[in-house]
Order: structure tokens, then sequence, then C-alpha cells
């Protein structure tokens, strides 16, 4: 694991992050999640909409929250002027904390009053509640419409999808981010644990992760991980998944075999 600078804020977080979304068993998230902070995996994100995460995410790291670097996010339905104040609140409650360190608008809907939202998150960072501000699946074009409301070095966060059979990020939003001084953070690295598994490709994965000794996951994430730039968002509720997803960037894929998941898994 390496460490990666949130926009060009200064703050540097590490390259893997903890994802709370469809949480199975709360007491195992917790656990995890207090065992990731120990790890140096305390980048923790939740949004509004995932149910019961906020609230679960608060009762692990009540009295470590000066560990923790917290992301949560907006739903577009209460991204008025209003309702982002509104929703901030509910969210600072759930989590048990006064303040959040990255606020995303959730996503971008047609009748997403995105001046409002943003003039929202400025009111927030102004209030002090909120640290810094960003957005999740935003492609180039709105985000470019997104920094002509915000100022244009405010915008710090970009959540989107990336893995390996969705690696468009890399063909355009990356390069933009990059220039822009937005970090990219992705998520799904396992496609929500809807592993492709009768796939050749896949196949042919997890006969590249039995020749280093590692686990498919731990070949995917290592690939991922060669944008060094990105923050990978995982989601796991086990203590060992969660080791070895940490362990995953201990090592170098061979030349070929990055070769060959360039070949089959292109952007
Ligand atoms: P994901 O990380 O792609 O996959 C999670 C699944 O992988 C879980 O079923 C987990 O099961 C399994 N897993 C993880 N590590 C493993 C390992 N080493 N070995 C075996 N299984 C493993 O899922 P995700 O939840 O879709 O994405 C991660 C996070 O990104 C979310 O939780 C959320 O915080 C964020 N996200 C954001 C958006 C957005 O719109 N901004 C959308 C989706 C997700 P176990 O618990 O059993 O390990």
């Amino acid at each position: 694991m390496w460490t990666v600078e949130l926009g060009r804020t200064g703050v540097r977080l590490p390259n893997l992050a903890l994802g709370t979304w469809n949480i199975r068993d709360p007491a195992a998230m917790r656990e995890t999640i207090r065992a990731a902070v120990d790890l140096g995996v305390f980048h923790i994100d939740t949004a509004e909409i995932y149910p019961g995460a906020e609230e679960i995410v608060g009762e692990a790291i009540r009295g470590i929250r000066d560990r923790v670097f917290l992301t949560t996010k907006v739903a577009p339905q209460h991204a008025t002027y209003a309702g982002t104040l509104a929703a901030c609140e509910a969210s600072l409650r759930r989590l048990g904390t006064d303040f959040i360190d990255l606020y995303l608008l959730h996503w971008l809907e047609r009748d997403t009053p995105l001046e409002e939202t943003l003039r929202a998150f400025r009111t927030l960072m102004e209030q002090g509640k909120v640290r810094f501000a960003g957005v999740s699946n935003f492609g180039v074009r709105e985000l470019r419409r997104a920094q002509e409301l915000f100022q244009p070095d405010a915008l710090v966060n970009d959540q989107v999808e990336y893995n390996l059979t969705n690696r468009r990020i890399e063909r355009d939003l990356l390069p933009y981010c990059r220039e822009a001084g937005i970090t990219v953070s992705g998520y799904s690295p396992f496609w929500e644990g809807r592993i492709p598994r009768r796939s050749p490709r896949w196949r042919g994965v997890e006969r590249i992760a039995a020749r280093y000794g590692r686990s498919p996951y731990s070949i995917v994430l290592n690939f991922l991980a060669r944008q060094r730039d990105v923050i990978l968002i995982f989601k796991t509720e086990r203590v060992e998944h969660l080791r070895e997803n940490v362990a995953a960037l201990d090592f170098t894929l061979d030349p070929e075999d990055v070769a060959w998941m360039e070949a089959n898994f292109a952007p």
C-alpha cells in the first residue's frame, strides 16, 4: 500500500479504502473497519443510502475518529441547497461525528440542482462540517460543469466504477483528472462480489494467481493498482479478506502476466 494525495490538498490517503455498501453482518463489518484502521486502511467509504451503513461505521469508529478519514455521500434526491444541508446533518448524526472528511454528490440526475448542491457544500465547508468536497459517477463533461460552478480547485475527488471489465476511466476521465488535480477513486474492483467465474478470462486470472500462490482477488487488485494514483475502494466484512487485499499490493506481476491481462481486459 502507498499514499495518494487528495486533489491538491496536501492530505495523503492510502491507495486502498474500505467500502460499506450492502453490509450482511454488522458485527463483522464493525470488526473489519477497526482492523482496517489498524492496518493503515483508514479511509472508510459510506453513503446515506447504504442501509444502516453510516450507523455501523459510526459505532465502529467510536473512540478512534481522529484516526479515520470518512467519506460519505448525499443522494441526488436530497441535493437541493436545503436538502444537502439537512442530509449532511443526518449523516453526521448517524456517523456520530461533527465533521465529514470528504462529502460527495452520489450521482447526477437530470434534475439534480448541481449549483445548489455545490453551494451547500461550500456552506458546509465554511461551517467546518465538511473538510473536502467531490462527486461520484461523473464523466468528464459533468465534471467540467461542476468545476465551472464551484471554485475550480475545490472539487478534489470523483468516485467511479473501476474493475477489469470496466477500465473506461483510463481512456478519458483519469487523464483529465490528473491534469485538473482531482483524485479518482475506483469502486467495485470485485464487481460487487459477482465474479464472472465461468468466463475463460477469469480462469486465466485464476491460473496466474495459482502461479504466484495468491488468490485471483489479489491479482485483480495488484493489476488495478498499477494506476498508482487511483484509490481502490473494495468492500469486505472479513478480516482475513481485508488482510489478503492489503497484502495484494506487496508483489509485482511479471511483464508477460501484465501483457496477458492487458490483452484480455483492455480498457
Ligand atoms: P466489491 O469490493 O467490488 O466486492 C465486494 C465483494 O467482494 C464482497 O462480497 C466481499 O465479500 C468480496 N471480497 C472482497 N475481498 C475479497 C477477498 N479477498 N476474497 C474473497 N472475496 C472478497 O464491492 P462493492 O461493495 O460494490 O464496492 C466497494 C465499495 O465501493 C462499496 O462498498 C461502496 O463503499 C463503494 N461503491 C460506491 C458506489 C458509488 O456509486 N459511488 C457504487 C458501488 C460501490 P466478503 O465480505 O465475504 O469478503
